[in-house]
């Protein structure tokens, strides 16, 4: 089974109100590795044709990975999710 099919039977609640992610991209845009798309399993951060960095916090998989690599300080807000919000692994 392929990481997308596996990832697929995740479900998320999404809290709009509160992301529990918070990305400023005007710190990304001073980043030139951007690590953060390359190691994303979700693959939630990525790089328009410009360059410029976009994010959005649903299909967080609350690995963490990306709170570890930000080096540049980007990540300016970073916790679970509030309760009843977040993924639920591997459902259907
Ligand atoms: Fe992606 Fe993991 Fe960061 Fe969520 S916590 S945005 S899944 S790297």
């Amino acid at each position: 089974m392929s990481v997308p099919d596996l990832l697929g039977r995740d479900q998320f609640e999404v809290d709009e109100d509160e992301p529990h992610i918070v990305v400023d991209v005007r710190i990304c845009a001073t980043c030139a590795d951007k690590p953060c798309v390359a190691v994303c399993p979700a693959q939630l951060y990525t790089l328009g044709a410009d360059g410029a960095l976009t994010f959005d916090h649903a299909g967080c998989l609350e690995c963490g990975t990306c709170r570890v690599v930000c080096r540049a300080g980007g990540i300016v807000r970073w916790t679970y999710p509030r309760g009843t919000f977040g993924v639920n692994y591997r459902q259907g």
